[in-house]
């Protein structure tokens, strides 16, 4: 049986939510869902329009092929798929809306198919998996600090606080080829994978994450109590954490 829990919030500083999330069990067994996190970028509300485009378009993408895939293969590239798809949705709506030209948005979706997740991510969101305790990332980021952490230049703390972490090497709806990152991973009951948008992880560390995350006796709160915990220090991004619990 899978729980779930969702909470999106402005911040404290910024004028509106550029965030978007969708959550969509996909049958009746209560063992397939749809997650996924997308945090948009943008002038003119741009980055709204596209991370609300990229979740509508995605979830659409899945509910709709997501019947004919029965193979882990089928499943991951059904995935990339969708992910494509909505990619293709952004560029064409800024075609369509020339104030919205530089529009782009992240895009990190998690598929749980039973005892099995597949993941498909491009930007800086993340989905994580919280097993025991112990929180382990699914997803690089794709920033050039998170570059900068791998190559040993810079701490997680340092980069917490760069002022150059915004910087994507790759996201939706922007120039060039986009880097869709695919992976599978196996969970099992008891575990808890979230996604989240980067206001979360720039103010809150992993390990946070992973104590409140396994604090499962009020599961559907989890979401709302680490955006509060983002604003109470000081909430300077719009904030999304997505979860699902495999209850035991
Ligand atoms: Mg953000």
């Amino acid at each position: 049986m899978l729980r779930f829990s969702a909470w999106t919030d402005v911040g404290r500083v910024r004028a509106g939510n550029q965030d978007a999330y969708c959550l969509h069990l996909l049958d009746g067994t209560s063992r397939r869902a749809l997650l996924a996190v997308a945090d948009g970028m943008g002038g003119h509300s741009g980055g709204e329009v596209a991370s609300t485009l990229a979740a509508r378009r995605l979830e659409e993408a899945v509910l709709r092929a997501a019947p004919g895939w029965s193979t882990p293969g089928a499943c991951l590239e059904g995935l990339r798929a969708a992910v494509l798809e909505a990619h293709a949705a952004i560029k064409q709506a800024q075609a369509a809306m020339p104030a919205h030209a530089d529009m782009g948005t992240t895009l990190t979706a998690v598929l749980v198919w039973g005892e099995l997740l597949y993941v498909a991510h491009s930007g800086d969101s993340r989905a994580y998996l919280v097993s025991g305790g112990r929180i382990r990332r699914l997803t690089d980021d794709h920033s050039v600090v998170a570059e900068l952490v791998r190559s040993g230049h810079l701490t997680e703390e340092e980069a917490r606080g760069h002022p150059q972490r915004h910087f994507l090497t790759s996201a939706l709806g922007v120039h060039g080829p986009v880097r869709v990152d695919l992976l599978e991973a196996s969970w099992q009951p008891g575990d808890v994978v979230l996604l989240c948008s980067d206001g979360l992880t720039n103010a809150v560390a992993d390990d946070e994450i992973a104590r409140h995350a396994a604090d499962t006796s009020d599961f559907a709160a989890v979401a709302r109590r680490l955006v509060d915990l983002a604003n109470q220090r000081g909430g300077h991004d719009n904030i999304t954490v997505v979860a699902a619990w495999w209850e035991r």
